[in-house]
C-alpha cells in the first residue's frame, strides 16, 4: 500500500477551519493530530459508545448525537501515533451549552437533559418552565445530554 509521510498528509488536511469541539479526548494539539493521524480507523472500532466517526478528509471526530464519551481512554490507548496526552489528565475542557431552542423557552416541560446527566450537572429551578442550569464544575463535557434533548438545544464546546 502507498505510504504517505506526515508532511504530505498535512498538505491534505481539510482546508476549512478546524472545529475543535469535535476533536477526540486527550489530544495534545489539533495541528499535531492532523499531521500525524494516519486515519487508520482503529479508534472508531475501539470506542464502546461508537461516538467516533469519520469526519472531513477521513479524520476521526466525535459525534455526540450518537452517544456520550465514557472517558474509557480506549481511543487513545489503541492509537500508535504520538497524538495523545497522559489519559490520567482531564480529557478536555469542553462543557455543555444550552441554546434558545430549549423547550423551557416555550413553557414546555422537559427534563431529558438532567435525567441523562450522570454528573448531575444540570438542574432546574422550581417551576415548570424553568431553564436548565449547568454547573460547570460538575460538567465534564461527556455529551450524554446531547442526544436525549428533543430540540438539539445542547452543544458541547470548549
Ligand atoms: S474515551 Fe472511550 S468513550 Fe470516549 S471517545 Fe474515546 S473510546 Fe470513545
Ligand atoms: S433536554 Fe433540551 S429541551 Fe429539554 S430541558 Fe434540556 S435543554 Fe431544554
Ligand atoms: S455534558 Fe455530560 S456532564 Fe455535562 S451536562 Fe451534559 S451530561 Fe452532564
Amino acid at each position: 500500500m502507498l505510504k504517505i509521510n506526515s508532511a504530505k498528509r498535512s498538505l491534505w488536511r481539510p482546508k476549512k477551519q478546524i472545529n475543535k469541539d469535535n476533536l477526540l479526548p486527550w489530544l495534545k494539539d489539533a495541528d499535531i493530530f492532523f499531521e500525524q493521524c494516519t486515519q487508520c480507523g482503529d479508534c472508531l472500532s475501539a470506542c464502546p459508545t461508537q461516538i467516533i466517526v469519520k469526519g472531513d478528509g477521513g479524520y476521526p471526530k466525535i459525534d455526540f448525537n450518537l452517544g456520550e464519551c465514557e472517558f474509557c481512554s480506549k481511543c487513545a490507548d489503541i492509537c500508535t501515533q504520538p497524538l495523545f496526552l497522559d489519559t490520567r489528565l482531564p480529557a478536555w475542557s469542553k462543557k455543555a451549552q444550552i441554546s434558545e431552542s430549549c423547550l423551557a423557552n416555550k413553557n414546555i416541560y422537559c427534563r431529558s437533559c438532567s435525567d441523562s446527566c450522570e454528573a448531575q450537572a444540570l438542574t432546574f429551578q422550581l417551576g415548570i418552565s424553568a431553564l436548565p442550569t449547568i454547573n460547570l464544575d460538575l460538567c465534564n463535557g461527556c455529551g450524554g445530554c446531547v442526544a436525549p434533548c428533543p430540540t438539539q438545544a445542547i452543544i458541547i464546546k470548549e
